[in-house]
């Protein structure tokens, strides 16, 4: 029995494995950047992040929030 018991338990393996593998969700990142201004450290980026394979030295996109009635965009 002793082999029987083995291949139960590389089945208990493998059925683990595949529970954690799940799909890949692609998520929107934001890019979260504060603003410039001190008193507007709050108001933060709400647009796409900008693509990390952008090669360096690359300007930076227009940030932009929106609050309510105000558009802040630096
Ligand atoms: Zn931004």
């Amino acid at each position: 029995m002793t082999s029987n018991r083995a291949k139960s338990k590389a089945d208990d393996e493998s059925t683990e494995a595949a529970s954690e593998a799940q799909p890949k969700e692609v998520e929107q990142q934001l890019c979260g950047k504060p603003h410039f201004l001190p008193a507007l450290t709050h108001v933060t980026c709400t647009q796409p992040a900008p693509d990390p394979d952008l090669p360096p030295g690359t300007p930076d996109h227009q940030h932009q929030h929106l609050d309510g009635d105000a558009l802040y965009i630096w």
